[in-house]
């Protein structure tokens, strides 16, 4: 598989050699077990590929946010099963990460077997990337694979430190975000329409000065808009808004018409008397949100308008979803929007935990091309910014660096 440039574990012969694993099993855990096993199955290709070609593993993961020492609650053992269960075979857990029960275990390792070292972050020198413990990991194995997008966006010890000590490559996971996401920036088929909602104005608005300058056509839509609205004198009751961000939403929307591209914004919302899952509805033009009533979810004659524009697109990046989705009452925008893209004849792409959350419940998950599984990760690739979990995999021989152009 294509990376970009960057090795991937196709490039490696693992025969008879242990490798250390960077995989993303921050999964919910409820009452000892495994509550959603996504990020586990979405590993099994890689890790089954590497064991099939007579590798021995050992896994290295976070699971939640430990803080660098023990909690109990966030011990690996649960995972550590299910992950066996999904593979088939056994799969030995330590309790500790560098320690002498994981430097025994692996040395132990026969080609074929599979070792679970307990939660990384247990380990406070994980998160200040310390060069000794990332050389204590490498010292667990020969070769390094990485197949942890989501977390690709932090220079860890695990993600990036291990990486200078071992011939290190991408895993199918990773291989597949980095193709997927270079295709998007760096060379999208046209028109490209990027379509950005949700919470997180600022993150989103550096994604948008980026995505400006590169797409035929933008919509803004979800709790962003509102600040876009906004700053342009529309009045959007007790929406919130960002007051900090209205001259970057007015660069944007300035660079939009220099370079003659449409930007949509709402022109009707679904507004609500409160914050509140039974709130009191009403579809209102932007411009007669009542005093008080705040804009919950784009309205349906913005969605008519988004679903004209987008038709002829041939590449379509979604993220942030068009509502507070997470409430039945207020689904409906997100949902009509995940079934306009997915009905596209276009290359799909969808980033953002939320909105890949969204993409599911609407249920056209898999007629979507590329359904990011790293939030911050992929917004910060759609950026530009380089991401040290994937620097510091190895280049291909020849091949530029996997930077996002
Ligand atoms: P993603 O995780 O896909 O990147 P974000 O985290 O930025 O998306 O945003 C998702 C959140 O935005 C959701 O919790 C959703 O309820 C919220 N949201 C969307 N539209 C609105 C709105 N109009 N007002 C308030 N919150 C909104
Ligand atoms: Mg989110």
């Amino acid at each position: 598989m294509a990376a970009a440039g960057k090795l991937t574990i196709d490039d490696l012969d693992v025969a008879g050699r242990r490798v250390l694993v960077r995989v993303d099993f921050n999964v919910p855990l409820e009452d000892g077990r495994v509550a959603d096993d996504t990020r586990i199955r979405a590993s099994l290709p890689t890790l089954r590929a590497l064991l099939d070609r007579g590798a021995a593993l050992v896994l290295v993961t976070h699971l939640g946010r430990p803080k660098g020492r023990v909690v109990e609650e966030l011990r690996l053992d649960p995972v550590a099963r299910r992950l066996a269960e999904l593979l088939g075979r056994e799969v030995r857990k330590v309790d500790d990460v560098t320690g002498p029960q994981a430097r025994a275990a692996a040395a132990a390792l026969e080609p074929g077997q599979v070792l679970l070292l307990e939660n990384v972050r247990f380990d406070p020198r994980e998160e200040k990337n310390d060069p000794d413990f990332a050389r204590e990991l490498a010292g667990l194995a020969d070769l390094f694979v990485n197949d942890a997008f989501g977390t690709a966006h932090r220079a860890h010890a695990s993600t990036e430190g291990v990486a200078r000590f071992l011939p290190a490559a991408a895993g199918l996971l990773m291989a597949a975000e980095i193709a997927a996401l270079s295709r998007l920036v760096n060379n999208p088929e046209r028109p490209f329409w990027a379509l950005v909602g949700g919470g997180k104005v600022a993150d989103k608005l550096r994604v948008l000065e980026r995505l400006v300058d590169r797409c035929d056509g933008l919509i803004i839509g979800g709790g962003m808009a509102n600040t876009f609205l906004t700053a342009q004198g529309i009045d959007v009751g007790a929406s919130r808004v960002e007051p900090d961000l209205f001259d970057a939403a007015r660069a944007v929307m300035g660079r939009a018409g220099e370079r003659g591209i449409p930007l949509l914004l709402p022109v009707d919302v679904v507004a609500a008397d409160r914050f509140a899952e039974d709130a009191q509805t009403r579809v209102v033009p932007v411009e007669a949100i009542p005093a008080g009533w705040m804009a919950l979810v784009v309205g349906p004659a913005s969605l008519d308008a988004v679903d004209e524009a987008v038709r002829p697109a041939r590449t379509v990046f979604w993220n942030g979803p068009f509502g507070v989705f997470e409430w039945p009452a207020f689904a409906e925008g997100t949902r009509r929007l995940a079934q306009v893209v997915a009905e596209l004849d276009a290359w799909t792409v969808v980033g953002g935990g939320d909105s890949a959350a969204a993409v599911h419940q609407a249920g056209v998950a898999d007629r979507i091309d590329h359904i990011s599984t790293g939030g911050g990760a992929s917004l910060e690739f759609v950026e530009g910014r380089p991401l040290p979990g994937v620097e510091a995999l190895a280049d291909t021989a020849g091949g530029a660096a996997a930077r996002p152009g």
